[in-house]
């Protein structure tokens, strides 16, 4: 695996080096719960953070995610937390094939905007579903063909509604295959369009 001088290296349970087991690097693995962005409303006056992570937030909203190149890895709720010029991320899911890719795209999107020294941290705490999926995130994923996850639905993975069909809107749709053209999808089929498509799976 390659990283650059400012990207940590993820830190997955599995693969994790001893030095992040220690307790003092717990963070590491946690968006910080105090830090002023994090506060009910951060929009106050005088925060520094607050505009930081805007900015860095308009920066990444250009970034397409590699499987789904439709929405960027803000409207998929990736990109969690700006605090004291790190950068915290959240894989879709833990050993997702894309996370690499994202992260580099991260890395090159910040370097070219000039932050270059803003580290970038991979948060596993508390695990990505699909309700962080932005309303905009949704649309777009309608727009593509994807039937986007409904909210909420995070909670019901394991027993999932019909999806509706993102061409003509019905519901009369049945599953195919539990795997679509990439792990997080399945493969569904609208039974009044006849159109073949993918549906986001909840989780
Ligand atoms: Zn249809």
């Amino acid at each position: 695996m390659t990283s650059s001088p400012h990207t940590s290296k993820l830190s997955f349970p599995s693969t994790q080096e001893p030095r992040c087991l220690e307790g003092k690097d717990e963070t590491r693995t946690t968006v910080p719960r105090h830090s002023p962005s994090t506060h009910p409303d951060p929009r106050v006056r005088g925060d520094d953070n607050f505009d930081l992570k805007q900015r860095v937030l308009e920066i990444l909203s250009h970034v397409p995610d590699p499987e789904i190149p439709c929405v960027s890895v803000v409207d998929l709720g990736i990109v969690r937390e700006v605090h004291e010029n790190t950068l915290y991320i959240t894989p879709t899911y833990t050993g997702c094939p894309a996370t690499l890719a994202i992260e580099r795209d991260i890395r090159k999107s910040l370097d070219a905007a000039g932050f270059a020294e803003m580290t970038i941290e991979t948060a596993l705490s508390p695990p990505w579903t699909t309700d962080w999926i932005s309303d905009e995130g949704r649309e777009k994923l309608r727009a593509y063909g994807i039937a986007p996850p409904p909210r909420g639905a995070a909670r019901y993975s394991l027993r999932e509604d019909a999806a509706q069909c993102p061409r003509c809107g019905s519901m009369h749709t049945e599953e195919i295959s539990r795997f679509g053209s990439t792990p997080c999808k399945a493969l569904c089929r609208c039974l009044d369009c006849r159109e073949p498509f993918d549906r986001f799976k909840c989780h």
